[in-house]
């Protein structure tokens, strides 16, 4: 009999349309002679709206149903998700999706779903709780300055000066997909882009800017952790915006990246150590930046990486011989495996 795989897409946060579009290239790929899909949108609101049901390949402009199609009349309980033997796929990025929120929940409904545990997404959506897990690892990490406190704005800016050269880059903690962030050229600036961030989280991470280009490490596992070769992130604008990064499509990849040998190993070694250092399970992309020197630094692990067939992550995947629905097919795996040690 097929398996009820259960797809939870939009979601709360800022990048719900790249969920979107990743939910919709899952629903295009998996094997349906081993799986029928069931999707469920959550909207802005957080609500979940019961949509399509997927039993064969849809035609290739189906969209998924999202906040422009659905009324609120269509609202479920968010437990009625729940299906014996089920897995669940969470294409949730950001806040409310890959912080432990949904996986959380999703532990107490007793489904097994795809993707990072509790601590691992919560720890690696918080900027400056992830600085912390890797500096116990002896992870390499551009200079910062985190402002966890409101009331120290003044001090932490004094230290910005001291500890920090121009340009830095703001960001509040707990957000993705470069929104609240700003890359501020000079002092002047900096109390702006703090109150920006602000708007988003209450803890602030101001970063050294380095000039270097952005190699990504592709993770999967649980315990047997592989990584992939690297890829590179070759940008044509100065700051890989929001816009830049889903709108404009300003951006190319290069497969595998152009870097030499040692350092491309040197980076999957950081990978699979930092990813057992938050507690890593199912997948990461790993983001790191290099400078012309050749200095690496980790930047961020996205737990829940964008997931369309032309993402990264699953690209990076194919580049080693995994095809995007074999990727599902072992993320399945994966889930049931966390599930079962669980249990
Ligand atoms: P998000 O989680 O939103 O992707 P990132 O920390 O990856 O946030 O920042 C978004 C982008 O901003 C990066 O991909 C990079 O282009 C740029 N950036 C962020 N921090 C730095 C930095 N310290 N130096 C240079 N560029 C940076
Ligand atoms: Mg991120
Ligand atoms: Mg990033």
């Amino acid at each position: 009999s097929k398996q009820t795989l259960v797809i939870l897409y939009g979601g709360r946060s800022a990048e719900r349309e790249v969920s979107v579009l990743s939910a919709e290239s899952v629903i295009s790929a998996v094997n349906y002679d081993k799986f029928t899909v069931k999707t469920f949108f959550i909207s802005k609101n957080g609500d979940f709206i019961k949509t399509q049901e997927f039993t064969a390949t849809p035609s290739a402009d189906e969209r998924l149903m999202t906040n422009e199609t659905l009324t609120t009349a269509q609202i479920v309980s968010p437990a009625s998700i729940y299906e014996k033997n089920a897995v669940v796929f969470p294409v949730l990025h950001g806040p409310m999706g890959e912080d432990g929120s949904i996986q959380g929940f999703l532990e107490i409904l007793k489904m097994p779903y795809i993707g990072p545990n509790i601590t691992h997404a919560s720890v690696t959506m918080d900027k400056i709780m992830t600085k912390h897990v890797f500096t116990s690892v002896n992870i390499p990490q551009v200079p910062y300055v985190a402002l966890t406190d409101l009331a120290k704005i003044d001090e932490k800016m004094a230290e910005v000066t001291e500890n920090l050269t121009y340009p830095v880059f703001v960001k509040p903690a707990n957000m993705g997909s470069s929104v609240g962030i700003s890359k501020v050229e000079t002092a002047s600036e900096l109390r702006a882009a703090i109150d920006e961030a602000i708007k988003f989280d209450s803890r602030i991470l101001i970063e050294q800017g380095v000039n270097a280009r952005e190699i990504e490490v592709a993770v999967l596992g649980n315990n047997d952790v592989q990584t992939t070769m690297s890829g590179e992130v070759v940008k044509d604008v100065a700051f890989y915006d929001y816009k830049s990064k889903y709108i404009d499509n300003q951006i190319t990849m290069a497969i595998p990246a152009e870097i030499p040998e040692n350092v491309a190993e040197k980076m999957r070694k950081f990978a699979e150590t930092a990813y057992r250092a938050v507690a890593g399970t199912g997948l990461s992309r790993c983001d790191f930046f290099m400078t012309a020197d050749e200095q690496i630094y980790l930047n961020e692990i996205n737990a829940i990486p964008g997931f369309t067939q032309f993402s990264m992550y699953p690209l990076l995947w194919e580049n080693m011989g995994l095809a995007y629905s074999d990727l599902i097919e072992k993320l399945v795996e994966l889930a049931f495996e966390t599930f079962k040690a669980r249990e």
